[in-house]
């Protein structure tokens, strides 16, 4: 499968549409999910192109995958949701059988309420 530079989230990264982006650096976009399923449900993206999480650790340097997961933990602590302030529930969807409809790798953070059931 080849990455399609069309999707959702490549224009978001390319400001051809726009998000309520919490937190952007070099390696990192967070913005809030357009359909929140929790109180808080936002997303974390990187900036290099992968499908999903195996693409990602296939083909990303150390360094973006460090940074990926390092910001994703800032986001967290950034909405206030990190394990100090009561937790939260971070997942990706990865491939048909995941459920992932955008193919741009992203992770969901879920909180600001208790999450309940692991999944359904
Ligand atoms: P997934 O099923 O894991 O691929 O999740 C894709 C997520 O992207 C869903 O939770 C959508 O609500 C969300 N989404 C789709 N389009 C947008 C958008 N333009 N801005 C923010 N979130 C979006």
């Amino acid at each position: 499968m080849t990455y399609d530079k069309n999707n959702i989230f490549a224009k978001i990264l390319r400001g051809e549409i726009p998000c309520k982006k919490i937190y952007e650096n070099k390696f990192v976009l967070s913005f809030h999910d357009i359909s929140p399923q929790k109180k808080i449900h936002a997303l974390i993206i990187p900036k290099g192109e992968y499908i999903d999480l195996d693409d990602f650790i296939k083909n990303a340097t150390e360094k973006e995958i460090l940074e990926f997961f390092r910001g994703l933990t800032h986001v967290a602590k950034l909405l206030k949701v990190s394990s100090i302030d009561g937790g939260y529930r971070s997942l990706a969807n990865i491939g048909k059988n995941g459920g992932q409809e955008v193919p741009h790798l992203h992770f969901h953070i879920f909180g600001g309420e208790k999450i309940g059931k692991m999944v359904s």
